[in-house]
């Protein structure tokens, strides 16, 4: 199976390089990234979307958010101009489930199966090839396409139409966000009342209280270590696409919306290209006091 992948940012460079060393054939193309690496790597260079789409039998994209993957897929030069019969389209970004299901639709107004398989895990799980993958589309199309997303992902998962692995990535970073928030709180007030942090975490993290969040970020926290991870900038784009698609059902979310104004004022900062665990600071700065070791 030959297979086109779009998009060599954090994420896609190393997915991409899966890929290979799984011995797959691969064309890559990126607007803007080199693709050098990755071609010395054993990868043919795609010219564009649409020469990419062309040669190849699966195309899988990882771009930024939704304006940038209708562009790749359905604007000039895009991926539906070049892709052949019989192929198949998976987008990996993390988009509005929207916009997946209108990509979805005008490919499938070609003949084109499409699923949206947006991953959590981050970049060190990109380069392990142990995300978790959860796709939205038909079953069909997710046993042909399983194979090669099993080199991507420890956990690949169909939960639903096109479009329900989006509105599953939301939920992901609704709670991440908020896990995050709720962390930086607590251990706020308890450094406060004068408790040891690293104690208070060594006390609650085999509690009901514990989670993947905390024990990912809490070292980072007691470091002052914000270096990304997953930006500030990526996790407003998310929570704006969970406010939306929220709207849009007539479903208040009011503590995402709240965390929300906390990422608008990091960002207002200067600290949109922080880790997102960067939370922290928003809470050390309104108690005027810092969680460190
Ligand atoms: P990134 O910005 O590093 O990479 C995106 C790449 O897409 C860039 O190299 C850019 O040049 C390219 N691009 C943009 N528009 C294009 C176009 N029209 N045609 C071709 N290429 C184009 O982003 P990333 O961190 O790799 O994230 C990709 C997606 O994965 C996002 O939706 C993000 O939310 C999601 N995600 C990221 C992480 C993380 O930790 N970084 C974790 C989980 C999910």
């Amino acid at each position: 199976m030959n297979i086109g992948f779009i998009g060599l940012g954090i994420m896609g460079r190393p997915m991409a390089k899966n890929l290979l060393k799984a011995g797959h054939k691969l064309v890559v193309y990126d607007k803007f990234a080199p693709l050098d690496d990755v071609v010395a790597a054993g990868a043919a260079a795609g010219s564009s979307n649409r020469d990419t789409a062309s040669k190849s039998d699966l195309v899988i994209t990882m771009l930024p958010n939704s304006p940038h993957v209708k562009e790749a897929i359905l604007g000039k030069d895009g991926v539906l101009e070049g892709i052949k019969p019989g192929s198949i389209v998976v987008d990996m970004s993390s988009i509005a489930p929207a916009a997946s299901q209108e990509v979805g639709a005008a490919l499938k107004a070609k003949g084109i199966p499409f699923l949206d398989a947006p991953v959590s895990g981050g970049e060190p799980k990109a380069v392990d090839g142990t995300l978790a993958i959860m796709v939205g589309g038909d079953q069909a199309t997710f046993d042909k396409v399983k194979p090669v997303l099993d080199k991507l992902g420890a956990s690949v998962i169909l939960v639903g139409g096109v479009g329900a692995g989006n509105t599953t990535k939301l939920a992901n970073q609704i709670i991440v966000a908020l896990n995050i928030a709720a962390v930086s709180e607590a251990f706020v007030l308890s450094t406060k009342a004068g408790v040891n942090p690293q104690a208070v975490f060594d006390a609650i993290k085999g509690g009901l209280a514990g989670s993947t969040v905390m024990n990912a970020k809490i070292p980072m926290i007691l470091e002052g270590n914000f270096k990304p991870g997953f930006r500030i900038d990526l996790h407003i784009k998310d929570l704006q696409n969970a406010l939306d698609t929220a709207h849009s059902l007539n479903v208040p979310i009011p503590l995402t919306a709240s965390v929300m104004e906390t990422l608008q004022a990091l960002k207002a900062d200067g600290d949109g290209p922080s880790d997102h665990s960067a939370i922290a600071k928003h809470y050390e700065k309104l108690a005027k006091i810092q969680v460190r070791k």
